[in-house]
C-alpha cells in the first residue's frame, strides 16, 4: 500500500517561520513530562517536529526548527537539566540529533516541493485544456472517467460525477458506440481517430472527430486514455448539402437532357421530311408546313435554353429587373392571346377577366414571363378544363389570379414547388424542368410582390395568386 500524505498547505513566509518557532516549543512542552522515560532518546519528538515543519513550511523553516530544537533539547532534556555545560552527553546528543534531523527536514521539504511541482503542472494542464475549444477528457481502461475540461462540461452539461460513473459513454450516439468502444478496449492500440456524434446538453447530437491516445505504464499496459474531440458538424452538413446538390444537379441534367432532346428530334424529323419533299416542287405547301413545325420546335428549344440562362443569371445574381411604369392589363391580355392557339389545341377554354388600365411599377418583360409561365402551367396541368385569368386592383396592389380545374397539387407539395428543380409530377406524364415557378417567384419577389398557390388537393384544380406593386401616379391619373 502506498502512503498518501495530505497535500501540503500553502503558507505565507511569516506564518512558516512562526510555525518553525512554535513547533520545537510544543515538542519541548510535550517532552518535559516524558523526560524520565525517554532519557535515552530525548530528541524523539523534535525529529517529528523537524519533519512536519519541513513538509508544511519548507526548507528554511525546517532548518530553523532543527537549530532551535538542538538548543532547547540540549538545555532541557539532556542532563544536567536546565543548563548548558557542553558535557560529553550534551555534545553527543546534539551531534547525533542535528545531522539526522537536518536530513529528515530536507527530505520532508523536497516532498513538499514535489507536490507543489505536480500541482503547478496539473494547473498548467487544466488551464491549457480549459482554454481548448475541443472537448477533452481522460478515462481509465475500465471506462470510469477521470477528468474533463470546461468545454466538455459546458457542451454535455455533465459534471465530474457523471464523468466518473462512465456517463461520458452514454453521451455518444448509440450507433457510434461500438466503433468507439472497439478502439478504446484494444490494448494493443496506438491510438486512433474516429468520427462520432456526441449529445449536447439540449439532447441534440453533433458530429466530432475524436482522437484517442493511450498512456502506458512501464510494462506497456494502458493506464488511461486521453480523448480530444473536435466539432466537425459544419463540415458534415456542408458535405451532406454538397451530396444533395450533386444529386439534384444530376437529376436535373437528366431531365433537361430529355426536355432539350424532344424538340430537337421533332425538328430533325421535320427537316428530313422536308428534304424529301423539296424534290417535288409542286408540294411547296407541305414543305412550308414542315418548316413551320421546325420553327416551333426550335422556338421551344430556344425557350428552354432561355430558362437555363435565367437560372444561371439568377444563381449569379445577374438577373436585371427594371422598374418603370407599364400597362399590366395589356401585358396580361397579350400573354393570353399568345396562348390562345396552344389552349385550343389542349381543349382548354381560356377565360379572361382583366380590369382595364391597371398600371404596374416594374419590369413588363419579366412580369410577362411570370404570367406566361402560370398560364402555360394551367394549360399543361389543366386536364382540358376551363382556365380563368383575372386581374384586379386590390388593397393598393394589382392582384392576378390564374385558376384551373386540373390535376391539383397534393398538400405536401404546395410548399416546395416554388423551389429550384422541384416538381410535383412524374416526368413520364408531364415534361418540364421544374424551374418555371422558381424563376417566377424570384422575379415577383425582386419586383416587390408575392406569389402563392392554393389547391384543395389532387384532382381539385389549382389557384395561383400574384400580387404586384401598382404605379401609384399612373393609377391616380
Ligand atoms: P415544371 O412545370 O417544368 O415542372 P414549374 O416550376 O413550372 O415546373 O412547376 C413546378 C411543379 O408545380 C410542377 O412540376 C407541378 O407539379 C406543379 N404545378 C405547377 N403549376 C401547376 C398547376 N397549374 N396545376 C398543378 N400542378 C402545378
Amino acid at each position: 500500500m502506498r502512503l498518501r500524505l495530505p497535500p501540503p498547505p500553502s503558507v505565507p513566509a511569516a506564518a512558516a517561520y512562526a510555525i518553525a518557532v512554535a513547533a520545537p516549543l510544543l515538542a519541548l512542552a510535550a517532552s518535559l513530562p516524558l523526560r524520565p522515560h525517554v532519557y535515552n532518546v530525548p530528541f524523539a519528538l523534535f525529529f517529528l517536529a523537524a519533519s512536519i515543519v519541513g513538509y508544511v513550511a519548507g526548507t528554511g523553516p525546517g532548518l530553523v526548527t532543527v537549530a532551535m530544537s538542538a538548543v532547547l533539547g540540549t538545555y532541557w532534556l539532556v542532563p544536567p537539566y536546565g543548563a548548558l555545560t557542553f558535557s560529553n552527553a550534551e555534545i553527543l546528543a546534539a551531534g547525533l540529533y542535528v545531522p539526522v534531523a537536518t536530513v529528515l527536514a530536507l527530505l520532508a521539504a523536497s516532498l513538499r516541493e514535489g507536490y507543489a511541482r505536480r500541482a503547478a503542472s496539473e494547473a498548467w494542464f487544466r488551464t491549457l485544456a480549459d482554454a481548448s475549444p475541443q472537448l477533452v477528457f481522460t478515462a481509465l481502461p475500465s471506462g470510469a472517467g477521470e477528468y474533463c475540461n470546461r468545454t466538455y462540461s459546458d457542451y454535455t452539461g455533465h459534471g465530474p460525477e457523471q464523468l466518473r460513473s462512465g456517463g461520458w459513454l452514454a453521451s455518444i450516439h448509440p450507433d457510434d458506440v461500438p466503433r468507439f468502444h472497439a478502439a478504446w478496449t484494444d490494448a494493443s492500440s496506438e491510438g486512433c481517430t474516429t468520427q462520432l456524434r456526441i449529445r449536447r446538453h439540449d439532447g441534440t447530437y453533433r458530429w466530432f472527430l475524436a482522437a484517442l491516445v493511450p498512456l502506458r505504464d512501464a510494462q506497456g499496459g494502458v493506464v488511461r486514455w486521453y480523448a480530444s474531440c473536435t466539432e466537425i458538424q459544419a463540415q458534415k452538413e456542408s458535405e451532406e448539402a454538397k451530396a444533395l446538390a450533386i444529386e439534384a444537379r444530376d437529376a436535373f441534367l437528366s431531365v433537361a437532357g430529355h426536355e432539350l432532346r424532344t424538340p430537337l428530334t421533332a425538328a430533325l424529323l421535320q427537316i428530313q421530311g422536308a428534304q424529301r419533299l423539296v424534290h417535288d416542287v409542286e408540294d411547296g405547301e407541305a414543305v412550308a408546313r414542315r418548316l413551320g413545325k421546325v420553327a416551333a420546335s426550335i422556338e421551344r428549344l430556344g425557350s428552354l435554353v432561355d430558362v437555363l440562362l435565367d437560372v444561371s443569371r439568377l444563381g449569379m445574381g445577374k438577373l436585371a429587373i427594371e422598374r418603370r411604369s407599364y400597362d399590366l392589363s395589356a401585358v396580361v391580355e397579350t400573354v393570353v392571346d399568345r396562348f390562345a392557339e396552344e389552349a385550343r389545341r389542349a381543349g382548354v377554354a381560356l377565360r379572361v377577366d382583366v380590369e382595364a388600365g391597371v398600371h404596374g411599377d416594374g419590369d413588363p418583360l419579366r412580369v410577362e414571363q411570370v404570367v406566361a409561365n402560370l398560364v402555360s402551367n394551367a394549360i399543361k396541368y389543366g386536364r382540358s378544363q376551363p382556365v380563368d385569368v383575372s386581374l384586379r386592383r386590390a388593397g393598393g396592389r394589382a392582384r392576378l389570379t390564374i385558376a384551373d380545374r386540373g390535376i391539383g397539387i397534393a398538400p405536401g407539395d404546395l410548399g416546395r414547388i416554388f423551389d429550384r428543380f422541384e416538381r410535383g409530377v412524374s416526368e413520364r406524364h408531364f415534361g418540364g424542368l421544374g424551374l418555371g415557378l422558381w424563376i417566377a417567384r424570384q422575379i415577383v419577389e425582386a419586383s416587390g410582390g408575392t406569389i402563392a398557390v392554393s389547391s384543395r388537393g389532387p384532382g381539385e384544380g389549382s389557384l395561383f395568386t400574384v400580387e404586384l406593386p401598382l404605379d401609384a401616379r399612373a393609377d391616380a391619373a
